[in-house]
Order: structure tokens, then C-alpha cells, then sequence
């Protein structure tokens, strides 16, 4: 089929299958369990998307993806983007999990876990942080002993995001502490739900919690569910994180992560006028809001290259920390400038001075401090960059 008339067909579908509540702002669901979907229109465009394979989109159809090469990924983006839809699932699972047992797992594994993954019937967690293990990862100290067809585990992670709502866990843990660190690590896939499992969500000063400590005491993983070699979960954890920093899911997904939908121009021309030809009253803002949507507008397309110059679409090595760092600092560029535009009101928290939209982008401002921290922090993917990107010397 050629593309133009996969376009049309596309377009044809979704004009008449995405219902209006998913459309526009609004929830996307992670697969979890443990969150009611308010809005029927919600898993009625899950099902839907499902149903033709498009959560996953690129995965083989044998677990629930549709096959599509990387260009038909590219014209269904677009053609969600056209008519304003939300991708109809997010999470660790089909954004982390799911590419890495693609191509580390056991065929029994692919067959368990990928098809819960594209019906979003499943949330998964990350397990790597722990309280003396955050950049020196591979220091982690959360033991698991071989009990012959499962693994016992012991100790505890931190910063575990959204562990309350998860389903499942995908973790590192320390197989054989008498070698070099990074050679004793194996990566296993653990349910949530058992006695030897304790989350407990972490307080923040605003009251929300989006992340966890999570306790094992006798917790178990079955063997079956080791991924990769025992003792070699390093590379299977580096290659998850490589998929995590590609920021590759943002094709999709970014624009419906942000509050209110008025741009960094529109809201310039609110706060500090238009001149006679309707650009930005005043010349230093102009250069700022100017400069950001170029900075902007040139990553998407660094971005959408990379995926188009990829065989499969697949995530690339050690350059994905690239798009880890200068993506986190952009948002948070972003985010910076929507507030200052505001002037006084650009910092409202709450109370009726300060309208919604601007009490948003404050707590998105807040949020966006920590983009440069998760995923491994900006100072590590610099490292990462300049040893494995460009060669340079330690
Ligand atoms: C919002 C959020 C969500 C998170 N979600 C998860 C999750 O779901 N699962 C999970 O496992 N973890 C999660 N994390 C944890 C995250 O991966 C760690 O916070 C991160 O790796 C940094 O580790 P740390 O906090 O221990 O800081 P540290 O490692 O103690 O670092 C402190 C500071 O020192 C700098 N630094 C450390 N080593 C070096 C070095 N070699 N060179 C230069 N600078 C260095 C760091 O850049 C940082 O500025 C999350 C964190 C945040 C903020």
C-alpha cells in the first residue's frame, strides 16, 4: 500500500473512531489497575486503538503492535496530531519495558507480558534508584538469592514513580556481590502485588505524590522472569535507559502533557502587547520567544530524523542521552519563560488572583525542575555524551 493511501485510510478511521473526549487536554491512561477511567470515551478509544494494534504501533502484530514501518508510524502520528487526539496509552510499559524485552526477552516473556502491555491492561515501575545508588546506579546493594526457580530479594528502591498504581516492577538487583559491580546485577520482572512488596508514597511540599519508597522483605521474582543472562543485567538496564532518555514516545505524546493550549507568542502578546504588525511589542522577548521556538522546532526534527535514519525505528545507543538533555532543558526553558511573561502573576500557586491557566504552567515550572534529575541527571548524560558520543578521553 502506498503511503498516501495509507494516509487517507488513517485519517479515514480515526476522523470516525476517536470519540470526542479523547480529543484535546484531558487523562491518557498508564494500563494501571489501580486508577479508575472517569471519561467512557477514554477506554473506548484504548479499545479502539488497541483493537488495530496502534498503542504499540511499531511492535510485531504476534504482541498486539501492527508492524508499521517507521514511515507509517510517522503519517499515524500526524494524522493524530491533525485531528487533535491523545495517544491512547502511556507509561513505562509500552515506552520502557515493552521495546527492551523486544529485544532481550524470552519468547515466553514476549508472549506473558507484551499483549497486557498494548491493551493496556498492566502498569508497570522502575527499580533501579535506591537511597545509596542514584548516579552510581550500578552501586545498587538490593540482593537477590538464587532459590532455584525463583529469586528471594531483600533490600529497597526510592524515587520508584507511580509504585502505588503499579502493577508490576522491572528491577535491578545485586545476583553476585563478590565481583566488580557492574558484573554482579542481574534485571528481573517482579509482581506488586505480594506480601514481600511495600510501597510507601513519599510526601511532597505540594502535597502530591508521584513517587515511592519501595520495601522487599522476602520478595520474589521467578526465574522465568530473568531478562537477559544472570549476572549481566547491566546491559539490559543500560539499553531500558537508552529507550527511557530517547524521548522517542514524545512524537506522540509531549504536546498533551502541557497546561492550557496558548502559545509562548500568544501569551507574549497577552502580557506585553503587539506592534503595528502584530508581532511582539517589545524586542528582547521577541528574540527569547523567538529563539526558544527555533531551539524547539529544530529538536522535533533532530528528533523525527533520527527516527526516520533508524532501520526499524528503533532507539538509538548512546546518543539518546542527546535527546535526554537539551529535551529536559527546553522544557524547562519553556516553562521558565511562560511564567516570566506573566510578570507578578507569572508565580501564582493558588487563590482567585492568579488565573488557571498561569497556577499550570507554576506547578509545570515547579515539575520541570526535576526533568534534568530523573532518567539519570543532565550532569550524566554530559558524561555520557562526551565518552560515548564523542570519544573524549576519561
Ligand atoms: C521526578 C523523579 C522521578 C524519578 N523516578 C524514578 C523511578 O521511577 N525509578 C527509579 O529507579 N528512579 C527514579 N528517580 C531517581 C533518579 O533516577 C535519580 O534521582 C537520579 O539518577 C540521580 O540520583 P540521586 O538522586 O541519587 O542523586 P546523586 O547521584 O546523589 O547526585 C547528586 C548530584 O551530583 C551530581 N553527580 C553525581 N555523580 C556525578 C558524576 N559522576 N559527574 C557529574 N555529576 C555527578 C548529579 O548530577 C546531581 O546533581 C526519579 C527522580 C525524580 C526526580
Amino acid at each position: 500500500m502506498s503511503l498516501d493511501t495509507f494516509r487517507s485510510e488513517i485519517r479515514a478511521w480515526l476522523e470516525e473512531n476517536c470519540p470526542p473526549g479523547a480529543r484535546g487536554p484531558g487523562q491518557i491512561p498508564t494500563g494501571s489497575t489501580k486508577i479508575t477511567i472517569e471519561d467512557p470515551d477514554v477506554s473506548l478509544w484504548l479499545e479502539r486503538m488497541a483493537s488495530k494494534g496502534w498503542s504499540v504501533p511499531t511492535w510485531p502484530t504476534a504482541y498486539g503492535g501492527a508492524g508499521l514501518s517507521t514511515e507509517e508510524y510517522v503519517v499515524l502520528v500526524e494524522e493524530m496530531r491533525r485531528i487533535d487526539a491523545r495517544p491512547p496509552l502511556i507509561g513505562m510499559g509500552n515506552t520502557m519495558i515493552g521495546p527492551t524485552l523486544l529485544e532481550y526477552g524470552t519468547d515466553d516473556q514476549k508472549e506473558r507480558h507484551l499483549p497486557l502491555i498494548a491493551r493496556g491492561e498492566v502498569a508497570w515501575c522502575q527499580g533501579y534508584s535506591e537511597p545509596g545508588a542514584g548516579s552510581d546506579l550500578a552501586g545498587l546493594s538490593t540482593r537477590a538469592v538464587d532459590e532455584g526457580d525463583h529469586f528471594v530479594i531483600n533490600g529497597q528502591k526510592i524515587w520508584t514513580s507511580g509504585a502505588q498504581f503499579a502493577d508490576w516492577m522491572f528491577c535491578l538487583v545485586r545476583t553476585n556481590p563478590d565481583v566488580p559491580k557492574h558484573q554482579g546485577i542481574s534485571f528481573v520482572l517482579l509482581s506488586m502485588d505480594q506480601p514481600g512488596v511495600t510501597v510507601k508514597p513519599i510526601k511532597l511540599i505540594s502535597g502530591n505524590s508521584p513517587f515511592c519508597e519501595t520495601f522487599f522483605d522476602n520478595a520474589v521474582a521467578q526465574k522465568v522472569d530473568l531478562v537477559g543472562e544472570l549476572n549481566k543485567g547491566w546491559t539490559v538496564g543500560k539499553r531500558l535507559l537508552q529507550h527511557e532518555r530517547s524521548g522517542m514516545t514524545s512524537l506522540v505524546g509531549s504536546r498533551r502533557t502541557e497546561p492550557g493550549s496558548s502559545s509562548l507568542a500568544q501569551v507574549a502578546k497577552e502580557f506585553v502587547g503587539s506592534d503595528a504588525n502584530g508581532a511582539i511589542d517589545d524586542a528582547a522577548i521577541r528574540t527569547q520567544v523567538l529563539t526558544h521556538n527555533m531551539n524547539s522546532a529544530a529538536f522535533r526534527l533532530t528528533q523525527r530524523r533520527t527516527v526516520e535514519e533508524s532501520q526499524d525505528g528503533n532507539t538509538p545507543g548512546p546518543a539518546t542521552s542527546i535527546f535526554k538533555m537539551y529535551g529536559t532543558e527546553l522544557e524547562q526553558d519553556k516553562a521558565e519563560l511562560m511564567c516570566n511573561l506573566r510578570g507578578f502573576g507569572g508565580y501564582g500557586w493558588s487563590g482567585d488572583n492568579f488565573d488557571e491557566d498561569a497556577k499550570e504552567w507554576t506547578r509545570t515550572f515547579l515539575s520541570s525542575r526535576a526533568a534534568s534529575i530523573y532518567s539519570g541527571s543532565n550532569e550524566i548524560q554530559r558524561n555520557i555524551i562526551a565518552k560515548r558520543v564523542l570519544g573524549l578521553p576519561d
